[in-house]
């Protein structure tokens, strides 16, 4: 008997997709990344519940001793991390989409793992009330609420995975637990960040918070601008009276769609309902500027999620990031970097699209991730606000996808070089934004990643997330 043959005495045909019919094709082409959509396993197994899932841990985990057998687990698959997501031939890919119930509360809302953010939105439309999740649509629930979470209102409220009250957890054992901040909180703190090291996440509940419309959307404009946007960022972050409203994304990139210069865009909202603010002006009105393509404007959560999933579609990717202190040259000299280096495959890569882009995270949003229960990301205040530096990269063919790689880890390396020399840089990896060569669960600090191995060991004793989940980022050794 396999681990498969096992799954198939106990559920429907409909539930186990196999390789060749047009629902395992249909279900493994809706990866975001082409490579992850390369990747095809024995079996595609859809769980309808949280009981469902318990059934497959219970099934499975004999297999995973003497046999080799191994899983993927699956959000809704928006990361492109090779194989944290999907698994090869001998295993079996969990596939969460058909947990997508989600049920609004007075203060809270309850959704299912496999829920995309546009139908959490829907749910929470017209009630006044707002919640912190992806900024596009069509991102999934898993990836954002287990490492970390970046959204529009990470100023004032803190990472994603801060605004968690609840997860519910099917253990190694089959157990299904609650975690949150009085029920198994070692675990609670844990999966804020910890990723899929402790089990499947069946619901997760988040608080929800008054929220109405608000001002943002998006400015392109050319590369000769970017330095001094560059400096209205930093010189935002470091007021000490910065405001907890504001949501500040600004890129550079190259696209083929664009030609061979370099284009900027600045994506930026005010997450209160007033035109035009003060903070976003800088921003806003950098001249010159594709009048054409400018989309500010007063929106809801909805609307503006909508607009950024608009942008997105499967073709190759890669992502990979690093953190330093709010510090204008620094920015200034990884532009300098990436523009040089990027320039030189540009032209000659199909379909590159490719940004390089500064994230902040805020005091404000610092300080709000603090005071909400913890977490496992190591971050804190004592630097002052930081910035996330990530290097986002979509392309067409598969076999550029060594260039890409190794010219977008060179940039990487030589900012972080950068960095260290000049007393900017902080080890801090966003899992959400890491590639395979980087080690997010270490960059947490040696505390936090035994206390994960801690919780681990409790939770998980035969290291069944470990061994038999080989994708994602482990905690061991
Ligand atoms: C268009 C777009 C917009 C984005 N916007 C943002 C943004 O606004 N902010 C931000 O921070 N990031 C953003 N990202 C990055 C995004 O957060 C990550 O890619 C995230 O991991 C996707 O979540 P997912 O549920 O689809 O994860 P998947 O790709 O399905 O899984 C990611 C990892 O989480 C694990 N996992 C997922 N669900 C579970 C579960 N229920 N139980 C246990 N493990 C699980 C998987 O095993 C895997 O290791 C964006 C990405 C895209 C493509």
């Amino acid at each position: 008997m396999s681990a498969l043959k096992a799954l198939q005495t106990e559920f429907p045909a409909s539930q186990i997709l196999l390789p060749e019919t047009e629902a395992y094709k249909t279900s493994n082409s809706t990866y975001l990344a082409q490579q992850n959509s390369d990747i095809k396993p024995a079996a595609i197994f859809q769980a309808a519940d949280a009981k469902d899932v318990v059934k497959f841990i219970q099934l499975v985990s004999p297999f995973t001793k003497d046999e080799d057998f191994a899983f993927a687990i699956r959000g809704a698959g928006a990361n492109p991390l090779p194989y944290g997501n999907n698994i090869g031939e001998t295993g079996t890919t969990l596939d969460l989409s058909r947990l997508d119930e989600i049920d609004v509360g007075e203060n809270s809302v309850s959704i299912g793992a496999g829920a995309r953010w546009g139908a959490v939105y829907d749910a929470l439309d017209g009630t006044g009330r707002g919640v912190s999740g992806n900024r596009s649509a069509k991102g999934g629930i898993g990836g954002l609420a287990l490492q970390g979470g970046v959204s529009f209102f990470s100023s004032r409220e803190g990472f994603v995975c801060d605004n968690v009250l609840n997860y519910e957890v099917v253990l190694a054992s089959g157990e299904i637990v609650n975690a949150n901040a009085k029920e198994n909180s070692d675990l609670w703190i844990a999966l804020r960040g910890g990723g899929n090291n402790f089990g499947v996440i069946t619901r997760f509940n988040l608080r929800t918070f008054p929220q109405g419309r608000f001002w943002g959307g998006s400015v392109y404009y050319f590369g000769p601008s970017f330095p001094s946007q560059v400096e209205a960022l930093v010189s935002e972050l470091n007021k000490p009276d910065a405001t907890k409203e504001s949501h500040l994304m600004i890129s550079a990139g190259f696209s083929h769609l664009f030609g061979p210069q370099a284009m900027c865009m600045n994506q930026v909202y005010y997450t209160q309902e007033v035109e035009k603010p003060d903070v976003l002006e800088p921003f806003v009105s950098v001249s010159p500027q594709i009048d054409s393509m400018n989309s500010m404007r007063m929106m809801t959560l909805k609307e503006a999620a909508s607009e950024q999933a608009a942008a997105s579609q499967q073709v190759r990717c890669s992502y990979m990031n690093a953190t330093v202190k709010a510090d204008a040259e620094t920015l200034k000299q990884a532009y300098e970097f990436y523009t040089s280096s990027v320039a030189t495959i540009n032209t000659t890569t199909e379909g590159l699209t490719c940004s390089l882009t500064f994230q902040p995270y805020a005091l404000s949003f610092l300080e709000s991730s603090a005071s909400q229960g913890g977490n496992s990301l190591g971050l804190d205040t004592s630097s002052g606000s930081l910035v996330s530096v990530l290097l986002l990269s979509y392309w067409s063919k598969r076999e550029d996808d060594q260039k890409i790689k190794e010219t977008m880890r060179g940039v990487l390396e030589k900012i972080e070089q950068d960095s260290n020399e000049r007393g900017t840089a902080v080890s801090f990896k966003y899992m959400n934004y890491a590639s395979e060569f980087q080690d997010p669960i270490s960059s947490y600090g040696s505390e936090n990643k035994k206390r994960l191995q801690d919780v681990s060991r409790k939770y998980d004793p035969q290291g069944l997330f470990q061994k038999a989940v080989p994708g994602g980022f482990k905690i061991f050794p």
